[in-house]
């Protein structure tokens, strides 16, 4: 097997990695419920769609038939999100947790394209470098708006939508305090300073 065979591989891979995404994508947009999340996930379909396109043009610049090869890494992210989003979790906590599981999507692509692109330059394929290079700068803006948006608005909203749950909780059984505390003491910093801001607001 050469490396150019192993690149077609690779492409037949990703064929079947996008055409799972457009499934799974407008599953996650109704799961959301920050309407930028939506947002983010409806026009990632629609990016989606047109990679699946620009897949079977570099199939047809390396002279190949269009063939999906089963993806079971992102068969496997997939299976993940779709448990996530059987969770008993609501609002800012399900989009964080959708992030998160989005991202796992867009990392795994961006590692499969930028391989693809490095080959394909590699072997001379010019134009496959370029219609792959277009898709890998998707996938990394897809994934950086995603982590604009955790840290823009939604870890902050989950924070404080857990503690407005231990308002709740905590007042009458007392005991529930001591199994929190570690969780508390586990968070980071930058997470400690969003709960002080998010209490200092409830002050407000
Ligand atoms: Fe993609
Ligand atoms: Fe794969
Ligand atoms: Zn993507």
């Amino acid at each position: 097997m050469t490396l150019h065979d192993m690149l077609v591989d690779e492409i037949k891979d990703l064929y079947h990695a996008e055409k799972q995404l457009t499934k799974a994508l407008p599953k996650m947009a109704k799961a959301a419920t920050n309407e930028d999340l939506r947002e983010a996930f409806e026009m990632h379909l629609e990016e989606t769609q047109e990679q699946i396109t620009r897949l079977e043009e570099v199939f047809g610049a390396l002279g190949e038939k269009v063939k999906a090869k089963p993806c079971a890494g992102m068969a496997g992210i997939i299976e993940e999100g779709k448990d996530t989003m059987g969770e008993d979790a609501e609002g800012a906590v399900m989009d964080a947790a959708l992030i998160a599981a989005a991202q796992r999507a867009e990392h795994y692509e961006i590692g499969a394209y930028g391989t693809c692109v490095e080959w394909a330059r590699l072997l001379g394929l010019d134009e496959v470098v370029s219609l792959l290079e277009t898709t890998l700068e998707e996938e990394k803006a897809a994934d950086k708006k995603l982590t604009a948006l955790a840290e823009s608005e939604i870890n902050q909203a989950a924070v404080a939508e857990g503690e407005s749950d231990d308002e709740e909780a905590e007042a009458p059984v007392r005991g529930n305090t001591r199994s929190r505390a570690p969780v508390a003491r586990g968070q980071s910093s930058g997470n400690a300073r969003t709960r002080a801001k998010a209490a200092d607001r409830r002050r407000r």
